[in-house]
């Protein structure tokens, strides 16, 4: 369902412009505006769940296929061996800002845990 205000439905239907690194039938890539590493990618459903918070139990199999195609992503790239990360912020304090869920896809550095 393509929701009117919701800025990666816009990116997938692509009525905004973006980077796109990958895409398939069921998810798109592209590169974040602000990165904070090197390598950063943001891997969206087609379909729009608002978060984490609100995914349910049929959403599993393409909540799994958002992280194996950031793992596929990395190892096409060629960044896998060296590490990567990968980060579903929920909610206000998970730092989420845009309420179409996401996984980014951070690499080209290392990381510090636990993130600030
Ligand atoms: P969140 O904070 O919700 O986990 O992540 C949202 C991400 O979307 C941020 O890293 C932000 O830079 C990115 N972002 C916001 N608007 C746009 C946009 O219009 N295009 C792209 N490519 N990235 C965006
Ligand atoms: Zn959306």
């Amino acid at each position: 369902m393509h929701v009117s205000d919701c800025i990666f439905c816009k990116v997938v239907s692509g009525e905004i412009p973006a980077s796109v690194v990958a895409s398939d039938d069921e998810c798109v890539a592209f590169d974040d505006i602000s990165p904070q590493a090197p390598v950063h990618i943001l891997i969206v459903p087609r379909e729009h769940i608002d978060s984490m918070d609100k995914a349910t139990g049929s959403h599993g199999p393409l909540i799994g296929n958002l992280m194996l195609k950031a793992a596929e992503i990395a190892r096409q790239r060629g960044f896998a061996d060296d590490g990567y990360r990968i980060v579903v912020n929920t909610n206000g304090d998970g730092g989420q800002t845009v309420f179409h869920i996401h996984v980014h896809l951070l690499a080209g550095r290392p990381f510090v845990f636990p993130p600030g």
